[in-house]
């Protein structure tokens, strides 16, 4: 299986350069390295066992969807390796940590405009209502506190990663609410409620508009996005209808969203869904070898580093969850340069 990933990326970047010669100087293509680059994970296994070992657990299902959209897209590979070539570019090459294992510091963003993402919800329930208005138009406040760093559990922060949180300045706004009632109450992770003729809701122009879709996933599963460079037909994200906006329990406080749209805009689990040596690509996220889950107390060492328990990209309960970084928004805010795979939402 190596082998064939291992073949897989080095034909890409053989694609890959022949391409960039048109589109990059060679100064910059000499600035970035790819070497740590990956798409592949083990996240079907992964995730299967975890549900399996801890049955209290939820899941986020962004991976696994990566891994199908690959299999499904061979064209996709290519696509994915060109986002985070450029992404590089905007972010000085930095994409592997600093050889202590991470801890580094990212370069500051390139695009530092403030972003305004129009935002369609697709609500696909067992009975016309039972999603509120209440909790839509509260995840869109969750969303809005998330990512300007104005929530209400940010002065939780230790002291180590207090400098490492960032306000990334993206807000988004309700533009259109669209209802259907169907009575299927599992739906999988196969993008089936994105589609009419599958009892679902067509997307609208996903590249202007997030389209959030909620519904009954099923399968202990809280959500799952699709990462930049995916099929047009389906960007977007997926949210459990029971953890979207403030509801109740430990995964009711809207946050599902906030990781899941973290992923729509490029960002990688926490933990680099691998062991040590797999990275989030990003350099002031410490490495982790797996996600941690509850409400993790301070320092929960992995790795030899105290993990990013409070991240956003992290599996633990809504509560404990409360930034994104800096270099995880330099990472988001390259998508939206001219050219980036999500430019046209902040109008570039
Ligand atoms: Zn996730």
């Amino acid at each position: 299986m190596k082998k064939v990933i291992l073949g897989m990326a080095v034909l890409a970047m053989v694609f890959t350069s022949c391409n960039k010669d048109e589109q990059v100087p060679n100064l910059e293509q000499t600035k970035v390295d790819m070497s740590d680059f990956y798409v592949y994970t083990d996240a079907d296994q992964d995730e299967a066992a975890r549900m399996a070992s801890n049955t209290e657990s939820k899941s986020c299902y962004s991976m696994v969807n990566l891994n199908r959209l690959l299999n499904e897209n061979p064209g996709l590979y290519k696509k994915m390796y060109d986002i985070e070539f450029k992404t590089r570019t905007q972010t000085n090459g930095k994409g592997k940590p600093p050889s202590d294992g991470g801890g580094g510091t990212d370069p500051a963003p390139l695009y530092t405009s403030a972003v305004s993402i129009p935002v369609i919800v697709n609500i696909i329930e067992t009975s016309a209502g039972r999603v509120t208005q209440q909790q839509i138009d509260s995840q869109i406040s969750v969303l809005n506190q998330d990512f300007n760093n104005n929530n209400s559990n940010v002065n939780n922060i230790p002291t180590e990663f207090a400098d490492k949180v960032a306000d990334c300045e993206i807000s988004f706004t309700l533009f259109e609410v669209n209802r259907k009632v169907n009575i299927r109450t599992s739906w999988g992770t196969n993008d089936a409620m994105k589609d009419a003729s599958q009892g679902g809701i067509d997307a609208t122009d996903p590249s202007t508009y997030l389209n959030i879709w909620v519904c009954e996933i099923g399968g202990g599963i809280l959500g799952y996005a699709q990462f930049p460079g995916g099929p047009i037909d389906t960007d977007g994200v997926v949210i459990g209808s029971d953890y979207f906006g403030l509801t109740s329990g430990v995964y009711g406080k809207g946050r599902t969203a906030t990781h899941e749209v973290g992923h729509w805009l490029n960002l990688r689990h926490i933990w680099g869904d691998g062991r040590c040596r797999q990275d989030d690509f990003v350099a002031d996220t410490p490495t982790s070898d797996g996600p941690n889950y509850g409400c993790p107390s301070y320092p929960t060492v992995n790795c030899q580093s105290a993990d990013m328990t409070m991240n956003y990209m992290d599996y633990v309960y809504d509560d404990c969850m409360y930034m994104f970084s800096k270099g995880q928004n330099s990472r988001m805010r390259a998508l939206f340069v001219s050219g980036g795979a999500r430019a046209a939402l902040a109008g570039n």
